[in-house]
């Protein structure tokens, strides 16, 4: 009988120093010796790949996006091989892949690059060898063997899609809290843990800014219907299933989003600058005629093509309500924040959410205060558990 093949993959904070490596190889052996063929994932080490970035920031504000996937994938490349150390001096058989030698092609967007394809053979080889694989995330090479990484946060994106083409039996996303909240439960202390979430749900709540999982392997997932367990890498709890679910909560979740900047421009000129971002491939997360919301990270970017049309430059949060009918829920929030002090400086629903556009400074009040409203109101689940964090 074929063993079952489980892919793990390991967020930064769980490889983020060498002891935290060596738990990370334990729970591999264990998942090992319970006759699984093992395949693993690992993000960068935490904090590296930030740091990666503010070296190429350092020497260009607008660095070339090729050679920023350069930098960028590197700091995978030194976990995977501390991974495969730490199993060989434990007594297992382990290689390191990265992107390129796991053959992962990608299609040409640097920075946000899609995987088309993975070298099925040479993970059967190694598999057949009883080989543990480790592979490096949030990498692959386009086809003439450019390395490209997939977006901030993609080694998910990379385990989901490797569990996809590999035909793994399951996926599972170790990071550093139990699983998928109601909230972020570093901002709502008494966000709520959901058993179940589905991909629908999960995939708007990593859209509008839920981290917890990249958005993309969400997507995939649904699209082959492969389920998701979300876990902490640090005990042993259930953690969450994302999958296809028949009923839905009314209001889901909330998911923030802090590395914002407003952009209000002179009038009617949005739309074109909207155009020119796609141009781009910088995302623009809101627009009106005279406003445009951004990434931070893409506000330099942008001022260089349109600076003469861009008056203001401003700081911009956004807490995102994510349910199914919420047109009550819109009218009603906006009069209850108001008499909270806390203004809303734009709103909108579509789609399944209703989008709030904040202050900074107000988006952790605006967030217990509306998921106390709206979400813990409505669940009779027994608020005993706080959250796991690390
Ligand atoms: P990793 O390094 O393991 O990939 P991330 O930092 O990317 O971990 O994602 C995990 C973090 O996501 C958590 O520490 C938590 O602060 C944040 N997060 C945001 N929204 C949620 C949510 N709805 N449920 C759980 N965690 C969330
Ligand atoms: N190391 C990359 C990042 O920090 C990818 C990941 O962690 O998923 O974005
Ligand atoms: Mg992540």
């Amino acid at each position: 009988m074929k063993n079952r093949l489980i892919v793990q993959k390991f967020g930064g904070t769980s490889v983020g120093s060498v002891d935290r490596i060596r738990a990370v190889a334990e729970q591999v052996i264990k998942t090992k010796e319970q006759g699984n063929q093992v395949v693993v994932v690992v993000s960068a080490m935490s904090g590296e790949t930030n740091r990666l970035q503010g070296l190429a920031y350092e020497v260009d504000s607008v660095p070339s996006s090729r050679e920023l996937d350069v930098i960028l994938s590197a700091g995978e490349q030194v976990t995977i091989a501390l991974l495969a150390m730490t199993l060989d001096k434990l007594g297992y058989k382990a290689t390191s892949l990265t992107g390129w030698q796991a053959g992962i092609v990608t299609d040409d967007t640097h920075n946000q690059a899609t995987i088309q394809s993975v070298d099925n053979e040479k993970f059967d080889q190694l598999l057949n060898d009883d080989q543990i694989v480790i592979v490096a995330g949030f990498q692959g090479v386009n086809q003439a063997g450019a390395i490209t990484t997939l977006g901030r946060g993609g080694s998910d994106t990379s385990a989901v899609t490797l569990a996809g083409l590999l035909g793994a039996n399951e996926c599972q996303i170790f990071t550093d809290v139990d699983g998928v909240y109601s909230c972020d439960p570093r901002v709502v202390e008494s966000a709520l843990k959901l058993e179940h979430v589905d991909f629908d749900d999960m995939q708007t709540m990593a859209k509008y800014g839920a981290k917890v999982l990249h958005e993309p392997c969400v997507e995939f997932a649904a699209k082959h219907n492969l389920n998701i367990r979300v876990l902490s890498s640090f005990s042993p709890k259930q953690g969450t299933l994302v999958t296809r679910l028949q009923s839905k909560k009314n209001v889901c979740g909330l998911a923030l989003q802090r590395d914002l900047s407003r952009l209000i421009v002179n009038l009617d000129k949005a739309g074109q600058i909207a155009m020119q971002c796609q141009l781009l491939g910088i995302a623009v997360h809101s627009q009106k005629a005279e406003y445009l919301i951004v990434n931070n990270s893409d506000v330099s970017k942008l001022l260089q093509i349109s600076s003469e049309d861009v008056s203001i430059v401003e700081p911009i949060s956004a807490l995102t309500i994510v349910g199914a009918e919420l047109e009550e829920v819109h009218l009603d929030v906006l009069p209850q924040l108001l008499a909270k002090d806390i203004k809303v400086l734009d709103s909108f629903r579509c789609d399944r959410v209703v989008k709030l556009l904040l202050l900074p400074e107000h988006l952790n009040r605006a967030a217990n205060f509306i998921h106390a409203q709206y979400i813990e109101q409505s669940h009779s689940v027994a608020k005993d558990k706080k959250a796991l964090i690390l």
